[in-house]
């Protein structure tokens, strides 16, 4: 059952920790925890750092690791939804300090796993407690926080097609949550600024609107409002190159190319986009994505999108109606290469 989250944020938040009653385990990695450390010296009972996020490994964890009355999870998305595995099949206590904000996992009830490499979703826990450390958030490179942005902007074309699967095909669609999820995505425009500059309201602001969003979408049971064609974008990309990137660079440029297809206010879009700092040509370059997607891999995802969508059947969008026809993507290439 969907409760709303306490959320506390500011500078140092994270300090609380240290004065938590009983035994506390702490899910980790070596980044986030040596900043936590390098401002607030602390020795929890027993800190174990994630390395992947394999079904099998988490089970074998939750078995081995020592009892706890409290499980924290300090770091980004792998390292959230750890916690919450381990809370889930605890049933004990949870506290969620993100570390960066590229993804929604400390708002979200489900963890997402690793099955054959492949990701699957287990688990039901609505996180309950969560500290929003503007210091520790600061210190992740910027691109990366902004990237968390994108999971929103894809209201916009999301919105697009849950209304045409709605028209075309009787699913169910709510205008008054179509009309929430709108505004958030008018919130992000009024304070795209402060996302770009990572500012303490910038980082505020995401999480709140990643809060109303899951809100909303627990609402109804489905995240058509946050995730339409776009996505397919971004799980068809990861399908051909077997490889792993950034969420929100991948969602970017899947609103860059499915705004130009569903011919729904592109330039608005990637000027949105460029406003936020979401990069839409899925660079690489940062730690955890070195690689980047090339043009040559971005072209055959085009080339296979209908394909993709017809096989996956995750949900109905533009791509079902319209041709992605040759012209089509050679044009969408070199509009996202050409411009400046
Ligand atoms: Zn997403």
């Amino acid at each position: 059952m969907y409760a709303p989250p306490n959320i506390e944020s500011g500078p140092g938040i994270a300090g609380r920790l240290k004065d938590l009653p009983g035994r506390v385990l702490v899910a980790t990695m070596e980044i986030p925890w040596g900043l936590l450390q390098g401002q607030m010296p602390w020795r929890p009972h027993h800190v174990q750092m994630v390395t992947d996020m394999d079904l099998t490994r988490l089970e074998s964890l939750e078995t081995s690791l020592p009892l706890c009355d409290i499980v924290i999870g300090v770091g980004g998305g792998s390292c959230c939804d750890t916690a919450k595995y381990l809370a889930w099949k605890r049933g004990c206590r949870m506290i969620l300090v993100p570390t960066i904000i590229s993804v929604d996992a400390p708002l979200t009830n489900m963890i997402a796993v690793r099955v054959d490499n492949a990701v699957r979703y287990v688990g039901d826990i609505w996180p309950k407690e969560i500290l929003v450390d503007h210091d520790l958030i600061r210190k992740a490179p910027a691109e990366l926080n902004r990237a968390g942005a994108a999971d929103i902007a894809s209201i916009h074309t999301a919105l697009y097609d849950w209304k045409l699967a709605g028209d075309l095909r009787g699913e169910a669609y709510h205008p008054e949550v179509a009309d929430l999820a709108r505004e958030c995505l008018e919130e992000l425009d009024r304070n795209a600024e402060e996302v770009f500059n990572v500012t303490p309201k910038g980082i505020d602001t995401i999480v709140d609107l990643y809060r109303r969003e899951v809100e909303f979408c627990a609402g109804i049971g489905t995240s058509r409002p946050e995730e339409g064609s776009e996505h397919l974008i971004a799980y068809n990309l990861e399908h051909i190159t077997r490889r792993h990137f950034v969420h929100g660079d991948l969602v970017a440029l899947g609103i860059f190319l499915m705004t130009r297809l569903q011919q729904n206010r592109h330039e608005w879009a990637v000027d949105f986009m460029n406003r936020l700092g979401l990069r839409y040509r899925v660079p690489g370059g940062t730690k955890i994505d070195t690689a980047g997607a090339t043009r040559d891999e971005i072209e055959q995802c085009l080339v296979t999108l209908k394909d993709f969508a017809q096989k996956t059947n995750l949900f109905f969008s533009v791509v079902d109606v319209r041709d992605i026809s040759p012209a089509f993507i050679r044009e969408s290439l070199a509009a996202l290469y050409d411009r400046s």
